[in-house]
């Protein structure tokens, strides 16, 4: 039981074994990829019938690993810089009253294992063993807003670019021949989205973050993000995702 009356339908398979490089928003890494299995009770083919017409899924989950940290009254949201401080309901931090979070995904399929569904999820945002505690399709007549603002979020992303040192690139290519995970591109995408705290940033500096079951150090130069090194880290990490491609 996740709480008073709920129960937890699924867990994220995710190739965010930790925290950082988690994309800050769903939808900002198309290439992040996750399944979504289903708990032994919620694991039927007819509580999904007629979900594969939809092109995305609204999932609400928890934000299990920032329970202990427990909850904020305001927060200072990455994407501002860290300089300005927002009540939590103006955010969409973790540390919050009841750890709810809810993300649009895009549905990339749905996997048959004998009689149990499996949900192939893109532009996840979710560490991986992330608890599901509901899934609903997006209903674009109803849930498309045309004259939306977002105040001091809306602010103009400066671009980077991504470089690969031969042994990165090397590794990524082998990579993906050995597991269909396309490496190369999450790394690109993860990159280009910034994950550096606010605090670390302004510094040539060098970084290290996981991916499945890799681990790849970087190192930023202004705009200029150039990844060092991959190397297998040797937990087994989530499942090969059976050949789908995420969109580009
Ligand atoms: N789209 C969701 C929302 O608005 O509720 C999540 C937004 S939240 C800002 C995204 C961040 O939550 C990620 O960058 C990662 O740091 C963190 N996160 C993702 N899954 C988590 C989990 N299971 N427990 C704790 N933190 C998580």
């Amino acid at each position: 039981m996740a709480g008073d009356g709920l129960q937890i339908v699924g867990r994220i398979r995710s190739c965010f074994p930790e925290n950082f490089g988690v994309p800050r928003q769903a939808g900002l890494v198309p290439t992040a990829i996750a399944e979504l299995r289903f708990t032994r009770e919620f694991s039927r083919k007819e509580l999904v019938r007629g979900l594969e017409q939809f092109s995305h899924v609204w999932l609400l989950f928890l934000f299990h690993q920032a329970l202990a940290e427990g909850w904020q009254p305001t927060v200072r949201p990455p994407r501002l810089g860290g300089r300005r401080r927002l009540g939590v309901f103006a955010t969409r931090s973790p540390h919050r009253p009841n750890h709810l979070g809810l993300s649009l995904v895009r549905l990339l399929g749905i996997d048959q294992e004998g009689d149990q569904p499996v949900l192939i999820l893109g532009g996840v945002d979710l560490l991986d063993n992330t608890p599901v505690l509901d899934i609903k399709p997006y209903l674009s007549y109803a849930d498309a807003v045309g004259d939306s603002h977002c105040g001091c979020f809306e602010q103009e992303d400066v671009p980077v670019v991504v470089t690969f040192s031969a042994v990165a690139g090397d590794f990524c290519r082998d990579y993906q021949l050995q597991t269909g995970r396309p490496l190369a591109r999450l790394i690109e995408e993860v990159l280009a989205a910034d994950p550096r705290p606010a605090s670390q940033r302004g510094r040539k500096k060098s970084f290290g973050m996981s991916l499945w079951d890799v681990n790849i150090r970087w190192q930023v130069d202004g705009n200029r993000f150039h990844v060092l090194s991959c190397t297998v880290t040797g937990t087994a990490g989530s499942p090969t995702l059976k050949g789908i491609q995420a969109p580009r």
